[in-house]
């Protein structure tokens, strides 16, 4: 029986973890233990379910199978208490007709609408600026519970038999031979396997350094800042794409909000404790109901994500057992890459839709020494 270690319990760590016990393999998975802390990238993200802002078909195709994979997941662990499939509302945007017909072209569901029959009857208590703007309803979108969803994937994981979950650093990649042997802990303890994978968000590249197999050119990161608030108002039944907020749910009572201006000011120098306040008076006056909103808590979230948009997903040639799951928009894509990963690691076949995510193309350089194209905020 194959026996792999997975770094990284995040989404993606935990998906592929699920994946690989429930395929048969032997799984030990690592974590410093940010994510039982509530303090990975997982926890803090916005955890949408989107594939709106995916700007090339083949990346679309990626993001709507993603989702499509977060509906077949509900329904084999069900009941899915982190899944929220309430659908999404885009308005205000520049290019927003274009973009949505595009997406619309590659088979998206839309609905068009405009904002004062979206603010009456789709999502009363939502105030649009203009009641004649055009909004477009996504029905397929939604947002993820992820530290819920990575808390069932591990238990199922778990329920196998063949997978550990332990709080523990992994320094190293162990080589013998030029392949894979294990992993070194922080604490000096070997941990052995035929195969790693690395699902360790921003702490890949070093990991990726130690096995010969240096990522960090090829990774790019992006901060934003991102308030849980508590509030006697309903939230909104959509998740909310507005010009100046974005907004879901969090759970009965709270909202999670962050806004793409907020972040260019954070990106500038302006001091955290502002943008909070900033964010507030956005929240009035879009949810004019949520007046008593309080700020639970407030973090600057760095995401980082392969530079060239396609995600970091699946085998290394060049380091024999060593895998890789590095990705933007991990929510919405890690139960799928999660499983294709898996399913690579254990049968040697590579799904056609990770054909585009092989960690080697993330690699290549241009001769300026930088990895292609910059990449899109996710
Ligand atoms: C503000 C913000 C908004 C976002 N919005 C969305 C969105 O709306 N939709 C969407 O799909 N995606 C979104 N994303 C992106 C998404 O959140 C990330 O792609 C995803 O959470 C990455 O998951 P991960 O498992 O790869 O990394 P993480 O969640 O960071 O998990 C990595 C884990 O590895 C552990 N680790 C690191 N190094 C080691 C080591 N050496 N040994 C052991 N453990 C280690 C860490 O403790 C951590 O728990 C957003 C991100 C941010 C920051």
């Amino acid at each position: 029986m194959t026996r792999a270690v997975v770094v990284g319990a995040g989404i993606t760590g935990a998906c592929v973890t699920y994946h690989l016990a429930r395929l048969g393999v032997r799984v030990h998975c690592l974590d410093t233990g940010q994510g039982s802390r509530g303090e990975n990238t997982s926890a803090v993200s916005f955890a949408r379910l989107s594939a709106f802002q995916q700007p090339t078909a083949t990346r679309f195709r990626l993001a709507a199978a993603g989702i499509a994979e977060h509906r077949r997941l509900a329904g084999t662990l069900a009941p899915a208490a982190w899944w929220h499939p309430g659908g999404s509302m885009a308005w205000g945007l520049p290019d927003l007709t274009e973009h949505t017909e595009r997406l619309r072209s590659w088979g998206y569901r839309v609905r068009w609408t405009d904002a004062a029959h979206a603010g009456s009857a789709l999502d009363p208590g939502v105030r649009f600026t203009d009641p004649r703007a055009p909004v477009a309803v996504l029905p397929d979108e939604g947002w993820v519970d992820a530290p819920t969803l990575i808390g069932v994937l591990l238990a199922a994981a778990g329920d196998t038999g063949r997978a550990t979950v332990e709080v523990a650093r992994a320094t190293t990649v162990v080589l013998r031979d030029g392949r894979v042997a294990g992993v070194r802990c922080a604490d000096g303890r070997e941990v052995q396997a035929d195969a790693v994978v690395n699902a360790a968000g921003p702490g890949a590249a070093t990991l990726a350094a130690s096995a010969g197999a240096p990522l960090d050119s090829a990774l790019a990161d992006r901060s934003s800042l991102v308030a849980d608030l508590l509030t006697s108002a309903r939230p909104p039944r959509h998740v909310l794409r507005g010009p100046t907020l974005h907004v879901r749910g969090a759970g009965r009572g709270r909202l999670r909000v962050r806004s793409d201006q907020v972040d260019t000011s954070l990106a500038a120098g302006v001091p955290v404790p502002e943008l909070v306040e900033d964010l507030l008076v956005r929240v009035r006056r879009m949810l004019p109901r949520a007046t008593d909103a309080t700020v639970a808590r407030a973090v600057v979230a760095t995401a980082v994500f392969p530079r060239r948009g396609h995600p970091c997903a699946g085998a290394l040639p060049a380091v024999p057992g060593y895998h890789e799951l590095v990705t933007n928009s991990g929510v919405t894509l890690g139960p799928l890459i999660g499983r294709l990963v898996a399913e690579e690691l254990v049968t040697g076949q590579t799904d056609p839709l990770l054909y585009d995510c092989r960690p080697q193309d993330a690699r290549v350089r241009t001769t300026s020494g930088r990895s292609p194209s910059p990449v899109p905020p996710s």
